[in-house]
């Protein structure tokens, strides 16, 4: 790496030019400047004001490194290890799903049902994004995570800790186990499961593909709806009298988790489209 300036204009040109054919412009612009506030501390707008700022070479390798993984199409959340969700930055690592701005969107659904004091359960929480963030809003709410994975729970786990929140995690395989929480009955049964199928997976983003959790995304093309009919099951048993269920959804589903729904006595459904006009959300109550 010979780089024969240390002046933040100059290495941020150079940055974004090296990042040219594997992203666009735009894309370059974003990237670099979110590697610049991440190791300097500097917002975007500081970074325009203090042209003359010279970065230390610690500060210079670190973003040479970065730029390397971006090329590999790592996402910049797996590099940086954080991740905005509302009002909280989470912890990610390649363990868990990156959470989505859709799913940002399934908590707000979700919270402006919410009463004060009501019971909910995340099912496949992976980071904890929807369980903490329903914490954080509802503290007097009593809230159990699971997911199948221990290293998630483990993500998870340091997430709550470091906003104080108190969450039950449970390390759990939904599919299998038909023992957890014994008697226990929820007022909101939530889950994000994986609902991408097989063949949709070439359609993907190497940045998705090759980094994210294959297990928190993918499901066989003859199975597609198996969590979704595993939750139900589940939800037979644990949900209360007039509890709802909230899933978010493969858009192309929408009809098909109606009709399931359906066939478990949901007579309440709605499937609900996310801001980019996709069917994303389904909700049920008997
Ligand atoms: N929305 C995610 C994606 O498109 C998938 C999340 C999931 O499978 N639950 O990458």
């Amino acid at each position: 790496m010979q780089y024969t300036t240390n002046l933040l204009s100059n290495i941020k040109d150079i940055l974004i030019s090296e990042l040219s054919g594997f992203y666009n412009q735009n894309e370059s612009v974003q990237l670099i400047n979110s590697l610049i506030h991440y190791f300097t501390g500097l917002s975007r707008v500081q970074q325009a004001l203090k042209k003359d700022y010279r970065l230390s070479e610690s500060e210079i390798l670190k973003l040479h490194f970065a730029v390397k993984r971006l090329k590999k199409f790592e996402p910049l959340e797996y590099i940086t290890n954080e991740c905005e969700f509302h009002d909280l930055t989470l912890t990610v690592t390649k363990d868990v799903l990156i959470p989505r701005p859709e799913t940002e969107e399934l908590v707000d659904i979700i919270a402006k049902e919410m009463e004060v004091n009501e019971t909910i359960l995340d099912i496949g929480t992976g980071s904890g994004a929807i369980a903490l963030a329903l914490k954080n809003k509802f503290p007097l709410s009593s809230v159990t995570a699971v997911d199948i994975s221990d290293s998630a729970i483990q993500i998870a786990k340091k997430n709550a800790k470091k906003y104080n929140l108190n969450i039950d995690f449970i390390c759990e395989d939904i599919l299998a186990s038909r023992t957890i929480l014994e008697n226990k009955k929820f007022d909101k049964i939530i889950s994000n499961p994986p609902y991408v199928t097989i063949s949709e997976k070439e359609q993907m983003k190497p940045n998705v593909i090759d980094w994210e959790p294959e297990k928190a995304l993918f499901v066989p093309n003859n199975n597609p709806l198996i969590f979704y009919q595993h939750i139900l099951d589940f939800a037979e048993i644990h949900l209360s009298k007039n509890g709802k269920v909230y899933f978010e959804i493969n858009e192309n589903k929408g009809n098909q988790i109606h009709e399931l729904m359906h066939c478990y006595g949901y007579h309440k459904i709605t499937i609900l489209k996310d801001f980019r006009g996709k069917y994303r959300f389904a909700i049920g109550k008997k």
